[in-house]
């Protein structure tokens, strides 16, 4: 069973290791579930010819075709969907501080960092930290998850 990592667009089998030769999109033919279609995500060489992988665009879903060495089509093989790893979140403590300072108030602050810690803190300062975690996220591209 193939397995497609959608961020690097490598496909990954049996321990080893494909990377794409070409990542172009472009129609490579319609899907066998709704006959949306099917937009080419990478395309592979292999012993015996070359692997596409391309996702539907109606449904989704991640089609991987097999052709020989002359492009005529095979077969599609079952392929599933690597998990992208979640980014990690930063601790409050390892973002600096002007940055926190910027945006909250010490009295957020000071909750946001007792409740990390597990500690006892004021809910009514984290509520209002953390409507401004989507402001604090544009300004720096910093995710807090408190
Ligand atoms: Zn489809």
């Amino acid at each position: 069973m193939y397995s497609f990592d959608e961020d690097g667009k490598a496909l990954y089998f049996d321990g080893g290791k494909l990377e794409p030769r070409s990542v172009d999109e472009g129609l490579v033919g319609f899907c066998a579930d709704c006959g949306g279609e099917l937009s080419s995500l990478g395309c592979y060489s292999t012993a015996g010819g070359w692997l596409v992988a391309s996702r539907c665009q109606e449904c989704g879903s991640i089609v991987l075709a097999e052709y020989d060495s002359s492009w005529s089509w095979k077969r599609d093989l079952e392929v599933a969907v690597a998990a992208a790893p979640t980014p990690r979140r930063p601790r409050i403590s390892e973002i600096p501080r002007e940055e926190l300072e910027a945006v909250f108030t010490p009295a957020e602050l000071r909750d946001m960092e007792r409740c990390e810690r597990g500690e006892a803190y004021v809910r009514q300062n984290l509520y209002r930290a953390r409507s401004k975690y989507d402001k604090f996220e544009r300004l720096f591209g910093v995710r807090i998850d408190l």
